[in-house]
């Protein structure tokens, strides 16, 4: 029986990516979701958020699931991927460069007053603040791994002191880092711009809360390009409406869409964009994603695989 790989994401994306795989490697038998034949055929899964995993148990022979993302909390939620088999997320220049450029233009923005000068062109006010200097405006950031230690280099480049906070220990380049509880505390505590790039896991859930809000400096701001649910969004709110926390930008949210009644829609101190920071481009994507199914057929190491027990 010839084998086959399962595709199933938004259907605006399937053909693009069946492209993309094809490219590298035209022998390959690609099945966009629900057309999937014999459930035997089917080695490999390439999935989103959209697939449920109780589904991908119909198939008795699959080897492997990629992450059509470099975030994997949508596929490990219960009931999780099918016992044993192994998931690979995505780490590609495209998304790194990507979220690189949405966290530098939140940084800089806040960093430029952009808020404040915006509130007053509505009003018409002609009014100077206080010029901005970047070596004293320090930018944390939760998460130094594939997007995190990229955005801190962007960061730097700029001239921020950069801090950073990963769950083992770390060095990079130029970057003060941070793990642990007590790392945490310590970083916060000289955080201008708290900036989050962390996988969503049961560690990171509500790590963004009142407690670690109220140790961040008064005029502080917040930066979340990972995922909803490491914000408590009331606590945010609610440091922003008492004038602690100076304002926001979001990407992510609990639940997506984010609800047209939800605050953070009009809040004059908070932009959001809808999960849009960065795009998975399938074209960049795809290499991995094919050489990981060669690797599942003959047995050598996959690449970007998922530890389960630290749920990234
Ligand atoms: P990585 O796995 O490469 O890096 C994760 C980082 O978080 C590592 O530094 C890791 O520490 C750290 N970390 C994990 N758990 C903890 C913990 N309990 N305490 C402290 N640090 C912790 O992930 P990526 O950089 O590739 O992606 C990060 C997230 O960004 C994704 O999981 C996804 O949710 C989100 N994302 C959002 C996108 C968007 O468009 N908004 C697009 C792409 C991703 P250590 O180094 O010690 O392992």
């Amino acid at each position: 029986m010839s084998m086959a790989v399962l595709l199933s994401m938004k259907p605006h994306l399937m053909a693009a990516w069946r492209d993309a795989m094809l490219a590298l490697d035209p022998t390959l038998d690609i099945r966009m979701f629900p057309d999937t034949g014999a459930p035997e055929a089917i080695e490999a899964a390439v999935c989103w958020s959209s697939h449920d995993m109780a589904e991908l148990r119909r198939y008795p022979n699959l080897k492997l699931i990629c992450s059509m993302g470099a975030g994997v909390d949508h596929l490990l939620r219960p009931p999780g991927p099918p016992p044993g088999i192994p998931v690979a997320r995505l780490v590609d220049t495209m998304l790194t460069t990507q979220m690189g450029e949405w966290v530098l233009l939140n940084v800089l923005r806040f960093h430029r007053q952009d808020l404040d000068y915006r509130a007053q062109q509505q009003a018409r006010v002609w009014d100077e603040l206080d010029a901005p200097v970047t070596a004293t405006r320090s930018v944390g950031i939760l998460g130094l791994g594939a997007l995190g230690s990229h955005a801190a280099g962007m960061i730097r480049a700029v001239g921020f002191p950069v801090c950073g906070w990963s769950r083992r220990a770390k060095s990079l380049p130029g970057v003060t880092c941070f793990d642990g509880d007590a790392g945490l505390d310590a970083m916060v505590a000289q955080t201008d711009i708290l900036v989050c790039l962390l996988p969503l896991t049961p560690a990171t859930r509500g790590v963004i809360d009142a407690r670690l809000l109220a140790r961040l400096p008064t005029g502080a701001f917040v930066i979340n390009g990972a995922r909803g649910g490491h914000v408590v969004d009331a606590d945010l709110l609610a440091a922003i409406d008492a004038g602690h926390i100076a304002g926001a930008a979001l990407d992510v949210f609990e639940p997506e869409p984010l609800p047209t009644d939800h605050r953070y829609w009009s809040h004059p101190r908070v932009v959001m964009t809808p999960h849009a920071a960065s795009i998975t481009i399938p074209a960049s994507a795809a290499p991995q994603v094919v050489e990981n199914i060669r690797r599942a057929r003959t047995g050598e190491p996959l690449l970007n695989l998922v530890d389960f027990s630290t749920g990234y």
